[in-house]
C-alpha cells in the first residue's frame, strides 16, 4: 500500500511549501536544478488536473546570492533589505521556469494581521480562488521587508498552514532537507528512524526529539509538526518530504521514496 502517493492522486487541491535548505544548494546559492526540476514535478500536476498553490521561502538566500555582501550583518533593516532584493530574483526564476509550460505565476505577500482580519482574510481568499481559476499559480511569501516581531508569523510551515486552511486545500506538502519526520534528528543521528504515518500528534512529541535545525531555516521541525496540527484540525493531511530529492513527488507516488503523512486524530 501507498499512502502518501494515493493521497497525491486523490487530491485536487494542494498547497506545495518549498523550504529554504530545499531550494539553496551547498554554498548557500540557490539551487537552479532542483527549482526546476520541482517545477517540472508542479506543472505534471497540473496536467492532472490538481490546482497548486505554492508557499515558497528562499528570499534571503536569493538576496546574498544577487548582492554578495551583508550576508553577515545583523541588523534587522540589512536583513529586510536583502529579502526585499532576493523576493524579486525569486520570483523572476519561478516566472522563467514556469514559462517553459507557458503557465503565469503571481505574487501575494502576506504578513500575520492580513490572516486576522476578516476583510483581508476574503480579499486574499478571492484572489487565490481567481488566480488558480484562471490557471496562474499564486505563490506566497511572508513580507519580511515590512514584518517586525509582533506582526510576523515568522515561518512558512506556519504560513503554509494559513494557506491552506484559508483555501480549504486537499493537502498540505512541505518540502524539505530530510525524508520526513524521524525519532530525533537524522542530521546528526545516522540510526534515527523514519515515522512514515502519524495520527496522534501529543504521542509523538512524546517520543521524539526535535532539537536542532538548519542554518537558513527558521522552522526547524517543530513549526512542521505545528502546521500539521493545524491544517489536521480542518481535516487536511499534511506530507513531509525531502524536496533536495530529484523527481520526488514523482517517486512519492510511484512508491520508490518514502515520507511523513499526518492525518490527525
Ligand atoms: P526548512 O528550511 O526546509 O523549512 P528546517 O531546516 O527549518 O527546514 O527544518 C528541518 C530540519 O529539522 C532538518 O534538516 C533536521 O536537521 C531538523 N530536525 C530536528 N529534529 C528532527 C526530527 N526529529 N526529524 C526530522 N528532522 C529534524
Amino acid at each position: 500500500m501507498n499512502i502518501i502517493g494515493d493521497l497525491i492522486k486523490r487530491s485536487n487541491k494542494i498547497v506545495v511549501k518549498i523550504g529554504s535548505h530545499t531550494l539553496s544548494d551547498n554554498n548557500g546559492k540557490i539551487n537552479m536544478e532542483i527549482m526546476h526540476n520541482i517545477v517540472g514535478q508542479l506543472y505534471d500536476l497540473m496536467q492532472k488536473g490538481k490546482r497548486i498553490i505554492i508557499v515558497s521561502s528562499g528570499a534571503g538566500i536569493c538576496g546574498v546570492a544577487a548582492i554578495n555582501k551583508w550576508h553577515r550583518k545583523e541588523d534587522i533593516n540589512y536583513k529586510q533589505a536583502l529579502c526585499a532584493i532576493g523576493q524579486v530574483e525569486l520570483m523572476m526564476a519561478y516566472k522563467e521556469l514556469f514559462a517553459e509550460y507557458d503557465i503565469h505565476v503571481g505574487q501575494i505577500l502576506v504578513s500575520r494581521d492580513d490572516f486576522g482580519d476578516h476583510s483581508r482574510n476574503l480579499h486574499i481568499r478571492n484572489t487565490l480562488f481567481t488566480l488558480v481559476d484562471e490557471g496562474v499559480v499564486p505563490i506566497i511569501n511572508e513580507n519580511d521587508s515590512v514584518s517586525v516581531d509582533e506582526i510576523k508569523i515568522g515561518d512558512n510551515d506556519t504560513l503554509s498552514a494559513l494557506t491552506a486552511n484559508l483555501w480549504a486545500a486537499d493537502l498540505l506538502i512541505l518540502m524539505s532537507d530530510i525524508d520526513g519526520i524521524y525519532d530525533k534528528n537524522p542530521k546528526v543521528n545516522k540510526d534515527a528512524q523514519l515515522i512514515e504515518e502519524i495520527y496522534d500528534i501529543d504521542k509523538l512529541m512524546l517520543r521524539i526529539d526535535t532539537t536542532g535545525k538548519s542554518d537558513f531555516g527558521t522552522g526547524g521541525i517543530i513549526t512542521k509538526i505545528y502546521a500539521a496540527r493545524s491544517v489536521n484540525e480542518y481535516g487536511i493531511p499534511l506530507v513531509l518530504v525531502n524536496g533536495t530529492k530529484k523527481d520526488i513527488l514523482r517517486k512519492i507516488v510511484n512508491g520508490t521514496e518514502k515520507g511523513t503523512v499526518f492525518f490527525g486524530k
